[in-house]
């Protein structure tokens, strides 16, 4: 149990680092929208999948996503959302 616990608060620290700031409006080209873009985990969270289903919708592209300068991806959270409403 106490390991287990422990396995969880790294967990958490690794995603406060690894997402700075939570709401950023940026603009997609596919929407020609400024809307809310997430990294893949907050996407993956915030739906209820894991993070390598976000990935590969994004290599399907079946979601609409930026890649920054620094080779992060960001995701459109309208595009995560229609994408949720087609289904998988
Ligand atoms: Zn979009």
């Amino acid at each position: 149990m106490a390991t287990k616990r422990r396995t969880e608060i790294i967990i958490e620290t690794e995603r406060i680092i690894v997402v700075p700031p939570p709401h950023m409006p940026l603009w997609c080209d596919s929407c020609s929208l400024h809307v809310e873009m997430l990294t893949p985990e907050q996407a993956a969270s915030l739906i209820q999948v894991t993070p390598r289903t976000i990935y590969r919708w994004v290599e399907a592209q079946f979601l609409h996503f930026i890649e920054e300068a620094d080779g992060r991806v960001l995701i459109c959270r309208n595009s995560l959302f229609g994408q949720v409403a087609k289904g998988s």
